[in-house]
């Protein structure tokens, strides 16, 4: 593989896919769909089943993007806690919230239904950085239990072991509802239910732009689709699709964060890290997140780095963070090493919702591996002509991100380096 950023454990363990071809031609379809990542896919497959013909368009290969880099980890809810949300929309949208991000996993409904094998587990601890976060996240735990009658287990920093075997944390709540996945297989076992439920995907086929008259048309590598419906997933890439007289430019409203995962060799006493085999988060706010494969590697994610260039070495990069929690790991050789783009909101909530017959959803901010599957099934409800349920997601606020084109990152950047300081701070 030429970019260094793709040479990750998922790649060297991915199920066949077959190779989809390019686009060789003018088409005609009901709905087009840009980006093969889990949103595309999601969508795409959704649309399909409920009878419109789909044609999905990836630049490159399917979850070449995000959702073939994260770290695997199904965390329940949305970036913002549930009583976060209470307080700023109010009790009736944050039922309405709560009944869709947390309560429903259609990751599982689509793993059972199509018999997708992505090594799928249960379990997720959210670990606490310092005695503060401990309350705070024990305070929402009970809050979720006596709100929405949501189980989670507040564990004390006596407990942790049964969980972690790193002293660092100050406790945590583990939440049997969240888990963990291979995300490339699972992006593969939808890819093949899309295709199986007659979607046509190209690959190797960016899409350049959209125009909206009396028909939507998709100018791509290849040839131009009109269609009656077009659905923009291509997450950290909108800015680079011109949506003409749609006039959305949905660019404006993410940044791109660089962020680093590795892979260990198999490790003979993984089990012995991680007894509970949860996916584990801390509450940082530049977070580490790790969780083991099936093969019992232990997958890192921790440090982002604001530069677009990743750092030469992504395995030096990213040990330090792992040694931090597992000094006893600290010199193990690490096998693999990758990177992706986060594409994150001003409020790091995702943008979701439709202009005319184009529908959009992106920017779920470092929270889209149970979200983005919703999002896809969502808007296909919506096409289908029920779009009360996409309408929750769709009134989620948003704002473009300040400093226009040339000052957009930077000041991005500043406001997030301010919050990293006070990781270290605190
Ligand atoms: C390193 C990393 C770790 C993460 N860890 C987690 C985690 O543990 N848990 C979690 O919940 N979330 C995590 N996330 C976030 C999660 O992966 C994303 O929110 C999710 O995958 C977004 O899916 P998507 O389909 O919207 O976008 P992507 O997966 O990025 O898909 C967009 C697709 O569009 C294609 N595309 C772009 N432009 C065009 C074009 N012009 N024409 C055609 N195709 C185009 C791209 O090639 C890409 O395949 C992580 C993200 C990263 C980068």
């Amino acid at each position: 593989m030429s970019d260094p950023l793709t040479y990750s454990y998922y790649g060297g363990s991915a199920h066949r896919w077959p190779a989809q071809p390019r686009l060789d031609g003018d088409r005609q379809c009901d709905v087009v769909v840009i980006g093969g990542g889990f949103t595309g896919l999601s969508a795409a497959l959704a649309c399909a089943e409920r009878g419109f013909s789909v044609v999905l368009l990836e630049k490159e290969k399917i979850a070449f993007g995000a959702s073939g880099r994260n770290g695997g980890q199904l965390i329940p809810g949305l970036r913002w806690t549930a009583s976060e949300l209470e307080k700023d929309f109010g009790p009736q949208r944050a039922d309405a919230l709560f009944d869709l991000c947390w309560r429903q996993n259609p990751v599982r409904a689509r793993i059972e239904k199509h018999g997708i094998n992505c090594d799928q587990k249960s379990g997720h601890l959210e670990a606490a950085w310092t005695p503060a976060d401990f309350d705070a996240t024990r305070r929402e735990a009970e809050y979720l239990s006596a709100r929405f009658n949501y189980r989670s287990d507040v564990v004390p920093k006596s407990d942790m072991g049964a969980h972690i075997d790193s002293g660092l944390y100050h406790g945590g709540i583990y939440d049997p509802q969240g888990g963990h996945f291979h995300p490339i297989n699972y992006a593969i076992g939808l890819g093949k239910a899309a295709l199986a439920a007659g979607v046509t995907i190209f690959e190797d086929c960016r899409a350049f732009g959209v125009e909206d008259g009396l028909q939507p048309v998709v100018s791509a590598l290849g040839g131009d689709i009109r269609a009656k419906h077009v659905i923009m997933a291509a997450d950290s890439w909108m800015s680079d699709i011109w949506t003409g007289n749609v006039g959305l430019r949905l660019g404006r409203y993410t940044v791109p964060i660089m962020n680093y995962n590795i892979a260990t060799a198999p490790l003979p006493d993984a089990d012995a890290l991680l007894p509970s085999d949860a996916a584990v988060a801390d509450s940082r706010f530049v977070l580490n997140y790790f969780r083991l494969s099936a093969d019992k590697r232990l997958i890192f994610g921790g440090g982002e780095r604001y530069s677009q260039t990743p750092p030469r070495d992504i395995a030096a990069f990213v040990r330090p963070f792992m040694a931090q929690v597992f000094p006893q790991i600290a010199e193990a050789k690490i096998d693999y090493g990758w990177g992706g783009a986060v594409a994150v909101t001003m409020n790091r909530l995702p943008h979701i919702g439709r202009r005319g017959n184009v529908f959009f959803a992106h920017g779920f901010s470092g929270h889209g591996a149970l979200v983005t599957t919703l999002a896809g099934e969502l808007i296909a409800e919506a096409m289908a002509g029920t779009a009360e349920r996409f309408d929750v997601l769709a009134g989620l606020p948003s704002r473009p991100f300040p400093g226009g084109k040339w000052l957009r990152r930077p000041l991005a950047t500043l406001g997030l380096l301010w919050y990293a300081l006070r990781d270290r701070l605190g």
